[in-house]
């Protein structure tokens, strides 16, 4: 017998990651009674990405909160570098962007997310969770009625019409489900470490490139988050081959760290995140939707994932919020959101695999110094500076807010 009684609601959503704190805010505000579950105790962890791009600053515009949002301390980026072989392109230029925010915002995620939660346990109908971590799906014949959670107090069961999985990339909502996950071979891992900053750093930019390898710094006000491309795999060899070994790696990309690379004195220090690029063949069935990288996983390349999530929750909101608080929603209506995003995933992720292909592979390549001829063309004609932005900036079929506000 559980101790702990069961809770029932309209909606349940598993993840309080960009995808699942997006969908609760929007589907609250509609009047939607909502629960988000988070297994973590707060939303402070490293392993995210910390790009706003102007697409989510319109959307936080489009629902008001754009002026508050931008009190938050962040870092503005109007047109994103790149240093290849040591040469500098500019890559993207937001400036001309048909948003109001032509810029990307560099921000912890942890306080967007804190942002986002502070605003929807405003509506009376958001209740978010932390420290639930979902461990299975409830079944009432072949349809999904409702999850276990492991919680402070004991296991719980929590029952709603709708669940919706945005638990990320190992996703126990799609695993329970028996989705079927179509894998795209990666050839790269990242490590993922911290190195203090110092004054005269260089600026924020899309990482340091050189022969097929790729540092990525990101500014955390005294340190760097710094993540290092490796082959897939290859983490015990490096170990093998020693710290120092990977010092130089680190520092033939990013000389200026020269100085403080031996902070890295234990591979403790040192994160392995595995990348992948998959996507759900179907992302639904009756009574369980999958959105974010529970869908489809996204690689870091071109740092599009974030965005990506948070337009499914905005397409999920739009075509379900009206619905779900009036009842449950069919599996037809589950449908209409794979429907609506899979075309922007497959595009993207046929992007990433491309940047995979060309310019990351993680490996040392035997290039010379000398830039790919796509990067030239950056180069000499400014105006394709936008292609990137928009893609980058704003991604295919943008997404905007149409959800209803409860009066
Ligand atoms: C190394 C790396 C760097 C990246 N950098 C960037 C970047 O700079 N910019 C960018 O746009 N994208 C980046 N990405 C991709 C990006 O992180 C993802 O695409 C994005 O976070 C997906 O958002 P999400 O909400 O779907 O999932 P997630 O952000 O993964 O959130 C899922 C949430 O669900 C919670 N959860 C998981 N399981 C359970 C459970 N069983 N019960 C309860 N809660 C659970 C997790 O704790 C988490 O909070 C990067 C990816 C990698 C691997």
């Amino acid at each position: 017998m559980n101790a702990v009684p069961e809770t029932r609601s309209r909606c349940l959503i598993v993840g309080g990651g960009p995808a699942g704190m997006m969908t609760g805010f929007l589907l609250a505000r509609a009047g939607v009674d909502v629960v988000v579950l988070e297994k973590h105790v707060d939303f402070n962890r490293d392993f995210r990405g910390d790009t706003i791009h102007p697409s989510t600053l319109e959307l936080l515009h489009e629902l008001g909160l754009l002026e508050e949002f931008l009190q938050l301390p962040h870092e503005e980026v109007r047109e994103i570098r790149g240093i290849f072989n040591g040469h500098p392109v500019p890559i993207a230029d937001f400036s001309r962007l048909p948003t109001h925010c032509k810029v990307i915002a560099f921000m912890p995620q942890w306080d967007f997310l804190d942002f986002l939660s502070r605003h929807a346990m405003k509506f009376p109908s958001f209740t978010l969770h932390m420290q639930h971590e979902v461990i299975d799906l409830l079944f009432e014949n072949d349809q999904v009625e409702g999850v276990r959670a492991k919680t402070p107090e004991g296991e719980r069961r929590f029952l709603a019409d709708l669940v919706i999985g945005a638990d990320g990339r190992h996703a126990i909502t799609h695993t329970k489900a028996g989705f079927q996950l179509r894998e795209f071979g990666v050839p790269i891992d990242v490590l993922w470490m911290r190195i203090s900053k110092r004054e005269n750093d260089p600026p924020q930019s899309l990482g340091f490139f050189r022969h097929g390898q790729l540092l990525v710094l990101l500014d955390r006000g005294d340190y760097f988050q710094v993540g290092f491309v490796i082959p897939k795999d290859s983490l015990e060899g490096l170990k093998q081959s020693g710290l120092t070994a990977l010092h130089q790696g680190i520092v033939a990309l990013g000389p200026f760290l020269k100085d403080r690379i031996a902070e890295l004195d234990d591979w403790n220090k040192i994160k392995l995140l595995t990348v992948q690029i998959n996507r759900l063949r179907k992302w639904c069935r009756e009574g369980l939707l999958c959105i974010g990288d529970s869908a489809h996983a996204m690689s870091p390349a071109g740092g599009v994932g974030i965005n990506l999530a948070l337009q499914d929750a905005v397409a999920t909101a739009n075509l379900l919020a009206a619905k779900l608080r009036k009842g449950p929603v069919s599996l037809a209506d589950l449908e209409l959101v794979q429907k609506r995003r899979e075309w922007p995933t497959r595009l993207i992720q046929a992007m990433q695999a491309f940047i995979h292909r060309n310019v990351v592979t993680g490996h040392e390549s035997k290039s010379g110094d000398s830039l790919p001829i796509f990067l030239r063309l950056f180069e000499w004609f400014p105006a394709l500076r936008s292609l990137p932005a928009r893609f980058i900036g704003i991604g295919p079929r943008p997404e905007h807010i149409h959800s209803p506000a409860a009066e």
